[in-house]
């Protein structure tokens, strides 16, 4: 077996001990004589996964009562549409738009009432974050809408926007469970967990109560409600079993690791090691301006087409894979999340040291 270093944006890298827990368990688990993808959802074997999935998740978190956690389908991208059919009640909500996906978003809002775009990092490529202290918000704005990490650009957003006492709406798609969250601060919050906790397929909402409600956009399908599967306890049709599962065991991993404060400790040391080789390096430069940088996904380039072509393909053959940067900005991108051990961004910062000597400085 060889596992080679993932640095893919998403689907990406899992714990090996959770990868090889539910190889074990793959023809019978715990005695059931089947695998987990084989059996009924509303069985009581079924239900404990669930139960307990959604157990951990508080745990980490520290979720309170009044929040419900939904686990859902049609990734975060349905959540676009869904959080303004859910909670637009007004027809208006604010958009502060750091890159492509708080653009969808913002676009596929517009289309149930009056998105506002509020704040936009557009006229620097999505490079920085905007000063959100003091925005335009709306009087009768239903939310503020941010994408908290965005994949693409490796920007993050260090302190939470004032939205002026407007509920919170947060996309933490790639940062979720990355570091400790105050989740009384976010009206709702949600990932898909492909990026950082699992397998595609499953999308995490974390709701507060009282934004679960009857009142939606007229002609909102049932299956878009929150209140239906809040209602259901996420079962209200057949949920991604297996994807739920995956989820529940990375939850215990991270449990083992310490909780989101030491996951947290090791992902800056992580990042830290990456960061400051391309601060130092004469070939390598970061894009994103340094207050804002992700501690998850790491975006670089040589400043020349070749030369990063050649770099994504020579470290693929070193056994350092999808550190192509997105479609849309080109370069390299190294996405380094909770699963990512430290010796592989070690092993990465080597080979671009490596690289560099061998390339020279490029200007
Ligand atoms: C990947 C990603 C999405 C899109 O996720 P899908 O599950 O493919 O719809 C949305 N937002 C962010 C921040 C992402 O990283």
């Amino acid at each position: 077996m060889a596992r080679v270093y993932n640095f893919s944006a998403g689907p990406a890298v899992l714990p090996v001990e959770v990868l090889e827990e539910a190889a074990a368990e793959m023809l019978d688990y715990r005695g059931c004589g089947m695998s987990v993808m084989e059996m009924s959802h509303r069985s009581k074997t079924f239900q404990t996964i669930l139960d307990e999935a959604e157990a951990d998740i508080r745990d980490l978190i520290g979720i309170p009562d009044n929040y419900k956690v939904l686990f859902l389908q049609g990734g975060a991208s349905q959540q676009f549409a869904m959080i303004p059919m859910n909670l637009m009640k007004n027809h208006v909500a604010d958009y502060i738009v750091t890159g492509q996906w708080a653009k969808k978003a913002w676009q596929e809002a517009s289309k149930y009432g009056t998105a506002n775009k509020i704040a936009s990092s557009e006229d620097q490529t999505f490079s920085y974050i905007p000063d959100c202290s003091d925005l335009p918000i709306s009087e009768n704005a239903d939310y503020v809408y941010i994408c908290e990490n965005n994949t693409i650009y490796g920007t993050k957003f260090k302190t939470l926007p004032n939205t002026k006492g407007k509920p919170l709406v947060a996309d933490v798609s790639s940062c979720f469970l990355s570091e400790p969250v105050d989740i009384t601060k976010y009206a709702l919050m949600y990932g898909g967990v492909q990026k950082n906790i699992g397998p595609a397929g499953v999308v995490i909402v974390i709701i507060r109560e009282d934004l679960i409600t009857d009142d939606v956009f007229p002609g909102t399908p049932t299956m878009l409600k929150y209140k239906t599967h809040a209602d259901a306890g996420s079962l209200y049709n057949t949920p991604p079993a297996y994807g739920i599962y995956i989820c529940g065991k990375v939850f215990k991993w991270l449990k083992r690791q310490g909780g989101l404060e030491a996951i947290q400790k090791i992902n800056q040391e992580k990042a830290a090691i990456l960061y400051d080789f391309l601060d130092e390096s004469t070939l390598f430069k970061g894009t994103v301006r340094r207050q804002d940088r992700s501690l998850m996904n790491v975006p670089f380039v040589t400043g020349s087409d070749e030369l990063d072509a050649k770099f994504v393909k020579e470290a693929k053959e070193h056994g350092l894979e999808n550190l192509k940067g997105h479609r849309s900005v080109g370069g390299m991108r190294a996405s380094i999340y909770n699963a990512m051990p430290i010796e592989g961004v070690r092993c990465l910062v080597e080979f671009m040291k490596k690289f560099e000597m061998e390339n020279g400085s490029h200007v």
